[in-house]
């Protein structure tokens, strides 16, 4: 499915870059084109202009007298080795064929048409027919061409380099797009993946308490009628059970249903310093918290915050909880509100069993447990934490963790200031 995905990505891509590059290569191969062209018939018309110019005309005694003798070319003299005129022609006002050099051309002008190219063999040839005017009146027409062969070749050389160049810059777009692909599948292949263990985990820890319900069911239904004490042990451990049960359904509800952004109208001016005062009794936190020394440390100043009160009440609680239950007893757990510069920080720490360090990384992934055994004796299903992070991130803040076995850790939420 994923090579599926990046193989389109990486054929889109190479497709659209493609047809970009095609489109520019256009552009350029025309740009010269046009460019070439232009020079050649500047060049074509400043040759003409000047032959023009040596053009003697008279009006004597009711007739036109032409006198070309100084015309270059056209004239007495003979063509400049440098000139590269393939023709050069003079025909009268009427468009009659006078005087000519090269090719013997037809009597009578084809067309005036100021530019033309004319594709004659075996090269190119661009022409120009320019009227040329005495006293407002046209008196003939002078018809010059020169080869196009050097704007040929330039564009020739051109074509070849593209034919190279463009075939290779497509292997490179392509294989750049097979890159691209896999970098951007990257983060879906690892949700995907999230995704499938966070369903194979969820199936797997109601599975766990499923059975134990039905089979203290199975079991209290099979006993005597008459063995009461047994039956309600049985119904204690399945009513015990079928608590856990739904509060781990709970948690996977609140996480399904608070992932992302916040509801815009739950959010409301929040003091900090209170919220943290009555989160301190909830039952959950002082059902774990017997024999402990909980500190609350807040700061003078009354700290306000733009957010959801219950889903805060709920991370620290999380936190709390969390702290208090691996704590052995005797031990010291501190809530603590701290006001710096620009952000707000709530502590919780405390002097507990600690959290080996390759743990670290994975304590706030759904159903991750350090030791499955002891903290599902604990009563925990692994999601207190991961929900804990997701109302944090909600908030735009940030839940960190250090921590060092056998003498405790310290979890921070890190708030921007509103
Ligand atoms: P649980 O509900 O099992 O406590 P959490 O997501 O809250 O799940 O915590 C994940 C794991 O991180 C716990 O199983 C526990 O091993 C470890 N943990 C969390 N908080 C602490 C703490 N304060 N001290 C030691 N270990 C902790």
């Amino acid at each position: 499915m994923f090579n599926r995905s990046r193989r389109s990505l990486a054929h889109w891509f190479a497709l659209s870059m493609g047809s970009i590059l095609m489109l520019f290569a256009g552009v350029i191969y025309y740009q010269r084109a046009v460019d070439r062209l232009e020079e050649n018939d500047r060049l074509l018309y400043t040759k003409a202009r000047f032959m023009a110019a040596n053009v003697n005309y008279e009006w004597r005694q009711g007739k036109e007298h032409f006198d070309l003798s100084s015309v270059p070319i056209l004239g007495r003299y003979s063509p400049p080795s440098d000139s590269n005129l393939v023709y050069a022609r003079w025909y009268s006002s009427t468009g009659r064929l006078r005087q000519f050099y090269g090719v013997q051309p037809s009597d009578q002008v084809q067309a005036i048409a100021a530019f033309e190219t004319l594709q004659a063999h075996p090269e190119w040839l661009r022409q120009l027919t320019l009227p040329v005017d005495y006293n407002g009146r046209t008196i003939g027409y002078l018809q010059i061409a020169i080869p196009l062969t050097d704007a040929q070749t330039a564009l020739k050389e051109l074509l070849s380099i593209m034919t190279i160049a463009v075939p290779l810059t497509l292997g490179a777009i392509s294989l750049a797009g097979w890159v691209l692909g896999g970098i951007a599948m990257q983060p879906i292949r690892n949700a995907y993946s999230q995704l499938q263990r966070f369903a194979s985990d969820a199936s797997h820890e109601l599975r766990a308490p499923l059975a134990t319900i039905l089979s203290n069911a199975q079991v209290g239904l099979v006993s005597p009628v008459d063995n009461g004490k047994t039956k309600h042990m049985r119904l204690e451990k399945i009513a015990e059970t079928a608590k856990s049960m739904s509060r781990l359904v709970t948690d996977l509800l609140f996480l399904a249903r608070q992932a992302g952004q916040l509801d815009s109208n739950s959010i409301q001016s929040t003091n900090l310093n209170d919220l943290l005062k009555e989160t301190l009794l909830s039952p959950s936190i002082q059902s774990n918290a017997h024999q402990l020394n909980i500190h609350l440390e807040l700061p003078e100043e009354i700290i306000m915050i733009q957010g959801n009160p219950d889903l805060f009440r709920q991370a620290i609680t999380n936190l709390m909880t969390n702290a208090c239950k691996y704590t052995l007893p005797k031990g010291t757990v501190w809530l603590r509100l701290v006001s710096q510069y620009h952000r707000i920080l709530i502590q919780v720490e405390d002097t507990g069993i600690g959290i080996p360090e390759p743990d670290l990384p994975h304590i706030f992934e759904r159903f991750y447990r350090v030791d499955q055994e002891r903290t599902r004796k604990k009563g925990g299903s692994g999601l207190g934490l991961a929900i804990a992070q997701q109302i944090v991130e909600a908030h735009g803040g940030r839940l960190t963790v250090s921590s060092q076995v056998g003498k405790g850790s310290l979890f921070q939420i890190e708030l921007p200031l509103p």
